[in-house]
């Protein structure tokens, strides 16, 4: 090699080089080009290498052929490499040559160590995607989380964050498809669910699997609504030569960066879509819940509150208001509602504001317990002073009802003070799933086989559903207030007609019935007309102080003389007290 060529060898290497260490912005195309100026140096024909990710899977024959130059001519090796890696993969780069030309020693010489160098940089790419892989993506193939994070710091380190839409979200009863179809085609459909929505992301988007059935995306704003008319439900075919497909939609916290976010802390979009996600998943505000500022403080509020709990209960604070259930013929208490309060620097903290926290996680048994210990603990005294005591209803949350001591737990509390049994009536609320009805249906039948009543609370509310009376023993339906008719709505109403049947459906399968919210006389009237005989609401009583609970208690008639006695019916008196006391 003369010194002109020797030159012009050095100045191709040199690139050769420069472009194969340019990781990550390795452009094949300029390889490409590269190549077919070496090879076209040298007289080569052909530049071939392969790659197999281990020795099997040579031996079978399975591998990557990567072909950068093949002018057509290739007669015969001219020289070839093969490099075994301490991982155990295989690279065999191969240079051709024609008849007609040969390499001089010195030549073949640098178009070997061109091949080795070749080499190490394949197998450091490999490396590369391997990594790539192992750590961007999960074992079912779906990008991961960390290739969500990866793509948002690469947004806003472009200041491209804001106008992009970003969502978490939930595939919907996917358990139930899993257990319909199996899993096999559980994750087919899942798949393809996620392809669907890869291809309308786009590459200036992207979707990524949380772990389970839960997801997050980000993507231009422009195709949010064709994203959520995806989430609202697509048909997915899952065996395309019967055609049988299943429909498929999510759940879905979504939030659109705004021009002011701040880009410094662009993982902070987690923090909006994340909690959205969970309020869209309980499915109260519909399944797609768009994010504002008020989650944030929603949130600060729940961790406030978790972590005030565990002091607080042993501190006495959770205290317990009794509100009266009476009978609407003849004025008399006949029962109560325990419900809580929490006393907090002061003041009283209602139900509605730590209630549905403590429902987030077991913590709301916790506090149910304590609750019936204070109740029972109430009643031994008013049997011991010589009360005449009624029966008290406490509030179990659902999250209870998977625990398999909860009958023990609750028979250990009430036996402990020498409550009698009858003085105790439990409040559930409806449950949806088939695992929930199983137990609900346990636990209200060990309470029925020990004596302790069961109310099923707010009904029509959630899912009410005829199943759900017939099939559990309940002793008492509590009516939701929402299922009252209001004092201006029509007679004929909606909520009239359901009204009166729910309450003689109740009645027909031996029910007692009660009533929530009452809170006016006319609706004193719509009960008594419908034979629903125990009211609790405003009207008679707010929750009270267990003070005056107990003054109740000495004085148990409330004046119904201003009511009119018109729907008072012969049957109602019949089972009503013998005196009248006000
Ligand atoms: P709930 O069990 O349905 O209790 C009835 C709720 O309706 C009570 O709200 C009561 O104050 C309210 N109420 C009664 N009469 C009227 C009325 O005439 N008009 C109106 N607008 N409201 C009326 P509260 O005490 O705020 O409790 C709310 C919910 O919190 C309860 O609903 C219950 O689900 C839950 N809760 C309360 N204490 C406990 C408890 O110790 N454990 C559990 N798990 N839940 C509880
Ligand atoms: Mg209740
Ligand atoms: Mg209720």
């Amino acid at each position: 090699m003369d010194k002109e060529r020797k030159e012009q060898y050095y100045v191709l290497f040199e690139r050769f080089i420069d472009e194969m260490s340019a990781i990550p912005d390795f452009d094949r195309n300029h390889i490409v080009q590269t190549v077919t100026e070496i090879c076209e140096f040298f007289h080569l024909s052909k530049a071939e290498t392969q790659f197999y990710q281990s020795l099997a899977h040579e031996s079978r024959g399975e591998g990557e052929i990567i072909c950068d130059y093949d002018n057509g001519k290739s007669d015969r090796i001219a020289v070839q490499r093969r490099l075994i890696s301490r991982t155990g993969a295989v690279v065999m780069s191969t240079v051709y040559q024609s008849n007609e030309d040969n390499l001089t020693d010195e030549e073949a010489e640098k178009v070997d160590i061109l091949l080795r160098t070749m080499m190490t940089f394949i197998g450091r790419n490999r490396l590369q995607d391997a990594v790539e892989k192992l750590g961007f993506y999960d074992e079912a193939g779906y990008a991961n989380i960390r290739s969500f994070m990866r793509f948002i710091d690469r947004l806003a380190g472009l200041k491209r964050l804001s106008g992009h839409t970003a969502t978490c979200f939930n595939l919907r009863r996917f358990g139930m498809i899993n257990q319909q179809l199996g899993k096999d085609i559980g994750d087919v459909v899942m798949h393809k669910f996620y392809n669907l929505l890869k291809n309308m992301v786009g590459e200036d988007g992207i979707i990524a699997r949380m772990g389970g059935d839960n997801f997050v995306a980000i993507f231009p704003k422009e195709r949010t609504d064709a994203v959520l008319d995806v989430f609202n439900g697509v048909p997915i075919v899952f065996d395309q030569s019967s055609g049988r497909r299943v429909t498929v939609s999510a759940s879905a916290g979504v939030y659109t960066v705004p021009d002011d976010f701040p880009m410094d802390d662009p993982r902070a979009v987690m923090d909006r879509i994340f909690p959205t996600m969970h309020i869209a998943k309980q499915e109260t505000n519909g399944t797609i819940v768009w994010y504002n500022d008020k989650m944030v403080e929603m949130r600060d509020h729940a961790m406030k509150v978790r972590s005030a709990f565990p002091k607080a209960l042993k501190a006495g604070e959770f205290r317990v208001f009794y509100q009266p259930k009476v009978d609407v013929t003849w004025g008399k208490m006949v029962g109560a509602e325990a419900l809580c309060r929490w006393f907090r620097d002061g003041k009283i903290v209602p139900p509605m504001e730590f209630i549905p926290v403590l429902e987030q996680n077991a913590d709301i048994c916790y506090l149910d317990y304590h609750i019936l210990d204070l109740v029972c603990r109430d009643i031994r005294r008013w049997l011991d002073e010589g009360k005449k005591v009624v029966r008290v209803s406490v509030n179990f949350s659902r999250k209870n009802l998977s625990e398999m001591d909860l009958l023990s737990n609750i028979l250990d509390i009430v036996d402990r003070y020498r409550v009698p049994h009858e003085y105790i009536e439990v409040e559930l609320t409806e449950t949806t799933t088939d695992v929930a009805f199983t137990d609900l249906r346990r636990v209200v039948t060990g309470l029925r086989d020990v004596g302790i009543a069961c109310a099923v609370d707010d009904f029509g509310m959630g899912y009410s559903s005829l199943t759900l009376l017939q099939d559990i023993p309940w002793t008492v339906l509590k009516i939701d207030k929402s299922f009252l008719p209001a004092d201006d709505e029509q007679v004929v109403s909606n909520n009239h007609m359901m009204y009166k049947h729910v309450v003689s459906m109740a009645r027909e399968i031996g029910l007692e019935c009660v009533t929530e919210g009452v809170e006016t006389k006319k609706q004193v009237m719509i009960l008594r007309k419908n034979h629903c005989h125990i009211a609790q609401g405003y009207f008679f009583d707010k929750p009270i102080p267990v003070e005056e609970f107990e003054q109740r208690m000495d004085s148990p008639m409330y004046d119904l003389s201003h009511t009119s006695q018109e729907w008072i019916f012969q049957d109602d008196k019949r089972r009503t007290p013998k005196k009248k006391r006000v």
